[in-house]
């Protein structure tokens, strides 16, 4: 099994540290606002990749955590007057609603990073004791040039970024020792949220959360590392240099970071506005499309998201579901017979498109190739399974597409629609939470409808809802 490795940028065979086990972290999203479907690409795309290790065999410890403490929500929670705590559970709540309805499987370990903040002070107090960081005012820097290999990861040369960067002066930072350092700890200002330590009341920086989570959770090497390209530089790359400046051993074995999510050919991003939230395509969508049609390209790609590419995608997984529902239909009635010569053809046939998805998968997670074999399979199945094919036959061709389906996180289960009674029974409950004011209760229903595709519209003649 061969992946691509940011960090040496090349295909390498994958050698596990523990045999059949593999540990993985995905960096998780900051959660002060609904995410985007371009926050939804490496959630698919590397739930798709612990998918197809546990296909294989492998035992796989996975862990994305959530940054629950940033400055866009301490932002976020000035405006709305609340406290920063209740931005993030209502934004937690929203992504693992978003996940749970793109099918991607709960992590192993989802920790919070206002949870973690004892590790990292370990952490920092760990790297100013080895001269890897020091403190100024109540702020902790990273020095940076105390790690040699810094910009090993993003090819980055410390000269080039000097040059760069010489007239930049972040307010606030002047008293950095070298403008390439950063922050690991930070005071507070007034009615931000802090944290006792040695140094000042305050807060940690985004970097150390991660090389703390990961290490608690997975041990000091890992074998993967996983996020957006966009975090190859600084994120990853100061992950890198916190981790094994701190522990003194290589921090992951591989770097695996997904493409962008473009929408005309620009990054999807929420600082440009140019985004959609995963709810409102769900609104139009079943989310499985919007997992299919992430499927239909190669990770490490860039996506360009748009209405036609979604229709397409809508109609490919039809096309598969439709098969498998006629299967599955079929498999009840088949007679139990012998096979016929025909379908032992079929069954071998069936075995090397299972090969052939399996390669397709080894090759870097080549999913638009894996789901090419898939469609093949529907094909096969569409042209030589009837009412007369023996159990044998319908059983091997169904379970083999419902396993491949199952690994690239499809849903072949028919999913049960809800009915218009419950619809109209939960906009009941929401008209009486708002007339009791228990408007998160009525918020949560209208967000429970709209990840089933039921969108609800306020007029003067009362609620009226309508299926996307
Ligand atoms: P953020 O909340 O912006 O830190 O992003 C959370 C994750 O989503 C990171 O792994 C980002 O790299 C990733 N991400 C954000 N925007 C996009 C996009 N347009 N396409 C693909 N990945 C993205
Ligand atoms: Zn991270």
């Amino acid at each position: 099994m061969k992946l691509y490795n940011t960090l040496t940028r090349k295909k390498e065979e994958f050698v596990p540290i523990q045999e059949g086990k593999v540990s993985m972290y995905v960096c998780g999203p900051t959660v002060y606002n609904d995410i985007h479907i371009g926050n939804a690409r490496p959630m698919i795309m590397f739930d798709t990749v612990r998918r197809y290790f546990e296909y294989k065999g492998y035992d796989v410890t996975y862990v994305s955590n959530f940054t629950d403490v940033d400055d866009k929500i301490i932002k976020k929670a000035i405006e709305e007057g609340v406290s920063c705590q209740d931005i993030t559970e209502r934004y937690i709540k929203s992504v693992k609603e978003d996940m749970d309805a793109m099918n991607v499987k709960e992590a192993t370990y989802h920790p919070k990073a206002t949870e973690e903040i004892d590790g990292m002070i370990e952490m920092i107090q760990t790297l100013i004791d080895k001269g890897h960081a020091y403190e100024k005012n109540g702020t902790v820097y990273y020095r940076t040039r105390s790690f040699p290999e810094y910009g090993k990861l993003s090819k980055k040369n410390i000269d080039d970024l000097e040059a760069g960067h010489r007239d930049i002066k972040v307010s606030g930072e002047e008293e950095k020792e070298d403008f390439l350092d950063f922050v690991l700890w930070k005071p507070k200002k007034e009615g931000e949220p802090a944290w006792k330590s040695p140094w000042s009341e305050g807060r940690p920086g985004w970097h150390i959360e991660c090389s703390v989570m990961s290490k608690k959770y997975l041990g000091s090497t890992i074998d993967i590392h996983a996020g957006g390209e966009d975090l190859i530089f600084p994120h990853h790359e100061n992950e890198i240099a916190q981790s094994e400046a701190a522990n003194g051993v290589p921090f992951a074995h591989y770097w695996l970071h997904n493409g962008f999510l473009n929408i005309d050919n620009k990054k999807m991003s929420k600082s440009k506005g140019n985004f959609f939230t995963i709810k409102e395509i769900a609104a139009q969508y079943s989310l499985q499309v919007l997992r299919f049609f992430m499927l239909s390209a190669h990770y490490r790609s860039p996506i360009n998201f748009s209405r036609e590419l979604m229709e397409a995608s809508k109609n490919g997984l039809d096309r598969i579901l439709t098969a498998v529902y006629r299967l599955q239909e079929l498999a009840e009635k088949a007679e139990e017979k012998e096979l016929s010569p025909e379908e032992d053809e079929l069954l071998k046939r069936t075995a090397a498109l299972q090969t052939k998805f399996e390669e397709a998968m080894d090759d870097d997670f080549n999913t638009a190739d894996a789901v090419s074999a898939i469609f093949e399979l529907v094909r096969e199945a569409n042209a030589q399974i009837t009412e007369h094919s023996s159990r044998e036959a319908v059983e091997a061709v169904l379970g083999t597409l419902e396993v491949l389906c199952d690994v690239l996180g499809l849903i072949t289960e028919k999913q049960e629609e809800i009915l218009d009674t419950d619809i109209e029974a939960l906009i009941e409950e929401r008209q009486q939470a708002r007339k009791e004011k228990n408007f998160a209760r009525a918020d949560e229903i209208r967000d429970t409808l709209l990840s089933k595709g039921i969108i609800l519209e306020d007029t003067r003649e009362g609620v009226k809802w309508k299926r996307a």
